[in-house]
């Protein structure tokens, strides 16, 4: 096991949160190293065109405008490695932060890890992500606009999903594992009443049809009381089965709320462990915007900036030996 040299602040994840507390805290001479996770870029990078965020006006794609995050932060000192985190130890000073094959030592840590939208687990579903199949309306249903589109999934966030698209589309279909939904009851009848959504119960969707070059074109469809499979036309699948939070190395260490998300201090982005702040969708089950986790990522940045000067750890370092702290 290799032994990196400390580092002030180890920021794991490396979507918008933690992209922008990398720019910020490289601008304030901090040098933080961004452990990237499995998917670099975070969720935007299984995404095409990102019509809503700022600064865009004609739009950009999801790896492309990760890539100009990234890089806007390396401009200033940000490191970024490739390596995913196995292992945390918050009762430590410094924080220990274990990946495949190297220890980072940290005087501070900011968790940016994100939340995975859940996937079916098909192998097309895959395939076709950011050609059809999204996980999020209210990033991609601009452009099912006169379209046929199926949301999977039978609780609120589907209930949501699919009115939310009735907007765009032409007809929308929710298909639910289960004869019952698992949505509040206003947010079921709500879709219910709505004239552009059917409804297929008792039923899974088993093939996502159709090819980068054609996009989704369609479903096939089963039963599964009577295991009947049916073909179905749709441009667009959404999944919405729910999101789990990139929370497990914290687990026993820091405090999460029942669904696994990490509490922050009312107003800030303090975390139960002096030192540790946590910002973007693994704090947030609400928002989930690109917009909002780079947001919350500059505050964790300036409330991590004000921490270590507050604690003398700059004065300890030296504002001036970046250098040695690389990977
Ligand atoms: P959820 O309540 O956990 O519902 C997930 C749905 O997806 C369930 O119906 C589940 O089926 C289905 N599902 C799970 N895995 C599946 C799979 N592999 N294949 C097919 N279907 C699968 O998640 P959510 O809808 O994202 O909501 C999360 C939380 O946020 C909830 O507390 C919800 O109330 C809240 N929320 C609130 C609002 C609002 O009030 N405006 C909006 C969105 C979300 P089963 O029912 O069979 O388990």
């Amino acid at each position: 096991m290799e032994v990196v040299k400390q580092y002030k602040v180890v920021i794991i994840g490396s979507g918008p949160a933690g992209c922008t507390a990398a720019l910020y805290l490289s601008r304030a001479n901090l040098v933080p190293v961004v452990l990237e996770g499995l998917q670099p870029g975070g969720q935007l990078t299984i995404t095409t065109d990102v019509e809503n965020y700022p600064g865009f006006p004609e739009g950009i794609q999801g790896p492309k405008l990760m890539d100009l995050m990234r890089k806007q932060a390396e401009r200033f000192g940000a490191v970024f490695a490739f390596e995913n985190v196995e292992k945390i130890d918050l009762l430590k000073r410094p924080f220990e932060i274990t990946t495949d094959g190297k220890v980072f030592e940290a005087e501070a840590l900011i968790a940016a890890s994100g939340a995975s939208a859940m996937q079916l687990g098909i192998e097309s579903e895959k395939a076709l992500q950011g050609f059809g199949v999204s996980y999020c309306a209210t990033c991609d249903g601009f452009f099912f606009k006169g379209k046929s589109i199926v949301v999977v999934g039978g609780g609120d966030s589907a209930m949501e999903e699919a009115t939310f698209l009735t907007k765009f589309a032409d007809k929308v279909t929710i298909i639910h594992r289960r004869s019952e939904l698992r949505a509040s009851k206003i947010m079921q009848e709500r879709a219910q009443s709505n004239p552009k959504i059917d409804f297929i119960l008792d039923s899974t969707v088993t093939e996502v049809l159709g090819s980068k070059e054609s996009g989704v074109t369609g479903l096939k469809v089963q039963n599964l009381k009577t295991g009947k499979i049916i073909d179905m036309t749709a441009q667009g699948l959404f999944v919405a089965i729910g999101h789990t939070p990139n929370t497990a190395p914290f687990k026993g260490q820091l405090t999460l709320d029942e669904k696994g998300y990490i509490v922050t201090q009312p107003n800030s982005t303090l975390t139960n462990i002096p030192g540790v702040f946590a910002c973007g969708d693994v704090v947030d089950h609400v928002y989930r915007q690109a917009i909002t986790a780079a947001g919350t990522g500059c505050m964790a940045a300036l409330d991590c900036e004000r921490w270590i000067t507050h604690e003398r750890i700059t004065e300890r370092w030296g504002l001036e030996t970046g250098e040695e702290a690389r990977v």
